[in-house]
Formats: structure tokens, sequence, C-alpha cells
């Protein structure tokens, strides 16, 4: 039995500083954004700045610009993931101490074409090999929830994920580790996303069992691609978000989430899509091309 949060509802924004806001982690944005409003809940930002070496200078900072261009202001300070390192080694240690988690000494070479840990390192550390990075061990678990868009969805981890990694050889905590314990921390109960990060919600779960954490609502959106369903190219991706004329962009994207406002200026919109958002208008799709919607 999942133990879910109840009221009141707090939703998050959680964009990786890597790059300017493009029409994915917008369209992420705008959906979490519009469910928070509707249930009259918070909207929270998390800049997750955990990979200093995949991190773009200034990009948090455009980041959050572009969401206030939009309308979209955080309710609360932003949670910046760079300052929270001990919350993530406390949750580590607690892990090792139920002997959840182990120190995996492979390296990357050693690992299967699969991705799927075959456990080497489960039974102690064989000898001749140093602790390198932490895991999670999966048992035998099999995950289920009730996606808010995509339905059911099932997971069996030893299978489908094995035992993963919470903080990586290079010393630095995982996005899946980090992510679980500051969802909790900032009390998050609802958290709309892009499907890309579908396969990672049971691994999420099943943390939250293993450090006694609720777990939150999930629904995860379509995932934009090109007409020939190929994932966007980098011009693409930024094109339909010009700030000096958001408007047509607004209305592309609430449709492209299964909202179609009639014409209006920019705040009717805004209060049009708050008063008639529904998850359940979200096409029930993992992809879908911008250019079907024209
Ligand atoms: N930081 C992740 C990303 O930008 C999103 C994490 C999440 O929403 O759980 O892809």
């Amino acid at each position: 039995m999942l133990q879910h949060f109840t009221k009141p509802y707090i939703g998050r924004f959680a964009p990786s500083p890597t790059g300017d806001l493009h029409i994915g982690s917008l369209l992420a944005a705008l959906a979490s954004f519009l469910d928070a409003k509707k249930a009259a809940g918070l909207w929270l930002l998390r800049v997750e700045d955990l990979d200093p070496p995949r991190e773009v200078a200034g990009s948090a900072a455009s980041i959050i610009h572009d969401l206030g261009c939009w309308g979209m202001r955080p309710d609360g300070e932003v949670l910046y993931q760079n300052q929270r390192a001990a919350a993530y080694q406390s949750a580590c240690q607690q892990l090792i101490e139920k002997d959840l988690a182990y120190w995996c000494g492979c390296s990357r070479s050693e690992l299967p074409d699969s991705g799927i840990y075959p456990g080497t390192c489960s039974t102690g550390l064989p000898a001749g090999k140093r602790p390198r990075a932490l895991r999670l061990r999966t048992q035998d678990r099999v995950v289920e929830f009730e996606d808010g868009i995509q339905g059911k969805v099932r997971n069996d981890l030893n299978s489908q994920s094995g035992d993963f990694v919470i903080r990586r050889a290079d010393g630095l905590f995982a996005y899946q580790l980090a992510v679980v314990v500051d969802d909790a921390f900032q009390q998050v109960t609802d958290i709309i996303r892009g499907a890309d990060l579908l396969d990672s919600t049971p691994r999420q779960i099943w943390l939250q069992q293993c450090l006694s954490l609720p777990t939150p609502h999930y629904a995860h959106i379509p995932l934009v691609t090109q007409s020939d369903g190929h994932k966007l190219s980098k011009r693409l991706q930024s094109d339909p978000l010009r700030n000096h004329d958001p408007l047509p962009s607004l209305r592309l994207a609430l449709k492209f989430l299964g909202h179609e406002p009639p014409l209006l200026d920019w705040q009717d919109t805004w209060d049009w899509a708050v008063a008639h958002w529904s998850l359940h208008k979200i096409p029930r799709l993992t992809a879908q091309s911008l250019a079907t919607l024209d």
C-alpha cells in the first residue's frame, strides 16, 4: 500500500540548470503550476544543481527569469540542491545502517549493457575492489502506482531497474536520491513532470518506502517530439518560447496539454486555464508532436 500525503496541495517544478528553459521544461512548469493553482495550493521551485560539470553558468537565473516573464512565480524561496548535501548524506547513512544500501566497487566497464546491475557487490565487496558508488537494494520489489495521466504503472524493480546508484563514484549524490529527499523536505504532495521520468518513478517510490517517507501523487505529461517522432532539435526546442510575444506560445502549450482556450488576452487566458484545468484532458501519451496540433 502506498502511503500518500493528504492535503494541503504542494506542487513543484524542479529544473536542472543545464541550459535555458525549453519547450519540454516549460510544459512541465506550466502543467505543475496550473494544477497547483487549480487546487488553490502552493507551487514551489527547486533548482536541481546537483551535477556541477553539467551545469551551464547563469542558467538557473535565466530559467527563473523566464518563468517570471510567463507569470509563473514560486510561492516561497527557491531551494537549491547544492545546499542540501547534509540531508542527502544523512539519508545515505540511514539506508546503509538498515542494510538497504551497499557500496559497489564495479567500474563502468564491468556493468552489463542492459544497465541492470547483476548484484556483484551486493553481498560484500569482492577482494581487490574498493568502494566506489552506493547502491540501493531493490530486493524483489514490484512497485505499482496510479499515474494521474498515464494510468496504472507497474514495475518489477529487480528485472527492470536492478540495484541502482544513489551516490555516484565521483562522490556526487544521484538525482534519484536527491529528488526523493527534497520532495519530502518540501512536503510536495503532487508531482507533474515529463514522461521521460516515468521510468524513474518506481525507483523513487521504493526509495520513499526505504526512508519511511510518504509518496506524492504523480502525473507524467507527454514529451514533445518532432513530427517524425524524433527528439526535438535544439532550435525547435526554444522556438516557441519567444518572450516578446508569449500569448501564441501559451495557447500552443495549453493545446498540447489538451486545453483549448477561446481567443482571449494574456491575463484572461491564464484565468481561463486555471478555471478549466484538468489532468483528465491531457492526452494519455508518453510523447506527442507539436506539429499534430496545427
Ligand atoms: N531536474 C529534472 C529535470 O530537469 C526534473 C526532476 C523532476 O521533476 O523530478 O529533468
